[in-house]
């Protein structure tokens, strides 16, 4: 992304930009001239200009104006602009055959997360956990076609179905453990679901070790936080980063809430024990930045082919975050 400058040095932008050397400083007519043959570059102005809003809305030239005091601030910018985040999906279950799974049907079979991975390869997605995320930095996720794909539960198919996959296409995925049970309690209880287990601690280490799997925290019993007391709730995410840190002798960077259900008070509670990332279901903006502990995510169990390519798309979250602006949904 090349940035155009129209007007004084920004100086704050430019320390903090040296190393990405992206920044020309331009007159104005140069500035629209240049941006109109190379689209989708940002033109950016300190006191807002007449002539860039309009050459905004007639040419679709982003146009940025306003103080600016770091590049993560500008990203953010970037991102709604263009409509463009890092997809973030939702997996459950994995299953052989569609009858091997359960009756709320949270899951792909193999065969159709097979073919999810051959279009991400095909689309030449990369796909990430939160801790590559974190290491790239959140000011330059934009340089690659990056994906995360996350799995909730830990259920044992995923170390027989997901992890081979996974292997064979040399891709990575995030997997959110409820560390307190060895099976699905919480759906046999609210919904009479089929017992399926849940991966021991043999098979979370051999994907921890594979380097293809980040783990998360997904509460000790996979509580929703919508009517738990405050001290249940506290005790719930900050026993199950001990446990699971424990089981991996390793530090936990990243939360799901179950459900996608969360109060604010609890986005508070999960970054006070450490977290650095929280990912939610149908709240957030789709843009990462806005609230790291509300980052949204698109489910993709029940998923048809047709809708799994409209879903990778990088503006589906934004779009998804506007027209069911915060909808609350039972996901699991
Ligand atoms: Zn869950």
């Amino acid at each position: 992304m090349k940035i155009y400058v129209v007007g004084e040095r920004n100086i704050e932008l430019e320390k903090l930009n040296k190393q990405r050397n992206e920044i020309f400083y331009v007159t104005l007519l140069e500035g629209i001239l240049r941006s109109f043959c190379g689209k989708g570059r940002i033109i950016y102005s300190k006191e807002k200009n007449g002539i860039l809003e309009f050459c905004q809305k007639l040419l679709k030239t982003p146009y940025l104006f306003g103080e600016i005091s770091n590049i993560l601030e500008f990203e953010n910018h970037y991102s709604r602009i263009k409509k463009y985040e890092i997809p973030v999906l939702m997996y459950h279950q994995f299953v052989e055959n569609k009858k091997d799974g359960g009756k709320i049907k949270l899951f792909v079979t193999k065969k159709q997360f097979e073919l999810h991975l051959r279009i991400l390869k095909f689309f030449r997605y990369e796909t990430i956990t939160f801790e590559d995320l974190d290491r790239i930095g959140l000011q330059n996720r934009f340089y690659k076609k990056y994906i995360i794909l996350t799995v909730d539960d830990g259920y044992k198919d995923n170390y027989e179905i997901l992890y081979p996959l996974l292997k064979k296409y040399k891709m990575k995925a995030v997997i959110f453990l409820v560390s307190g049970l060895n099976y699905n309690k919480w759906t046999i209880e609210s919904s009479n679901e089929k017992r399926f287990d849940l991966m021991n601690d043999n098979e979370v280490l051999e994907l921890l070790e594979s380097g293809t799997v980040e783990f998360g925290g997904h509460t000790l019993t996979h509580l929703s936080f919508l009517d738990a007391e405050e001290e249940k709730a506290k005790y719930e995410i900050e026993e199950d980063k001990k446990i699971t840190e424990n089981r991996l002798n390793k530090i936990l960077k990243v939360f799901a809430y179950p459900y996608g259900h969360r109060k604010e008070e609890t986005k508070d509670m999960v970054k006070e024990s450490g977290y650095l990332f929280a990912v939610s279901t149908d709240t957030g903006s789709g843009i990462i930045t806005e609230d790291l502990f509300d980052i949204r995510r698109t489910a993709i169990d029940k998923t048809s082919l047709f809708d799994f390519i409209r879903k990778i798309s990088p503006g589906y979250l934004q779009y998804k975050a506007k027209k069911y602006k915060n909808k609350k949904r039972n996901n699991i």
